[in-house]
């Protein structure tokens, strides 16, 4: 089963950092990308075939993280639009059971088939940040929760202006596929924003002041 989720192994006969573990077994070279949102940097990484999950540091920032290999067993998908939350079933690949749940608002569409190979990318702080269908090559980013990230930054969590900026998205974006274009190119790129707003007070205020004007528009267009 590893070498069908792993793809092609190879024996690793040169020496590096996991020649230690070639009792084990073959060695993959698996693809991740580092979960931290203004790194991002792919790179291909051992991966001991034996093993359904292993730590890893970033080539790039040296970020810790780590990632989970398994194969499908069954997915379960609550919700429509652009919100949906995800129940997945995998089988590592020492063969155990594991059980995974997360929520994704970017709109990506996010089906991989039941044996069809799955990898769950976790940041340092053990958060699940990316799962990969491997044979698709989909993969769906995944946010904290209140995923309004910029709106945050500038008002605030828990601000009453999250609500309708989140009603606005869940509702109305939600119902045209260019709208849900707009949603995923904003979790892509809004992170960065994000951060950049940090420690800019003359910046923040300029986005306060824009985001202000939306959801004046909105909460005119909400009332009946
Ligand atoms: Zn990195």
């Amino acid at each position: 089963m590893a070498g069908r989720i792993l793809g092609r192994l190879r024996a690793r006969s040169s020496p590096g950092p996991l020649l230690r573990y070639e009792a084990q077994g073959p060695v993959a070279v698996v693809r991740l990308r580092c979960p931290e949102g203004r790194c991002g940097t792919e790179h291909g990484y051992a991966w001991i075939a034996a093993c359904a999950g292993h730590g890893f540091r970033c080539v790039a920032c040296g970020a810790a993280f780590s990632a989970w290999l398994g194969e499908v067993a069954a997915l379960a998908v609550e919700g429509a639009a652009i919100v949906r939350r995800y129940r997945l079933e995998a089988r590592g690949l020492g063969g155990e059971l594991a059980a995974f749940a997360f929520t994704d608002a970017s709109g990506a569409r996010f089906a991989p088939a039941p044996g069809s190979g799955v990898l769950l990318v976790h940041d340092a702080r053990g958060v699940l940040r990316e799962v990969v269908d491997r044979a698709a090559g989909t993969r769906i980013h995944l946010v904290a929760r209140q995923a309004c990230f910029v709106a945050t930054a500038v008002y605030g969590p828990g601000a009453p202006e999250l609500a309708v900026l989140r009603r606005f998205r869940d509702r109305r974006l939600g119902r045209h596929a260019w709208g849900r274009l707009l949603v995923r190119a904003y979790y892509r790129n809004g992170m960065g924003l994000a951060r950049f707003l940090v420690g800019r007070p003359r910046c923040t205020r300029l986005v306060r002041q824009a985001l202000g004007l939306v959801v004046a528009m909105l909460r005119t267009r909400e009332r009946p």
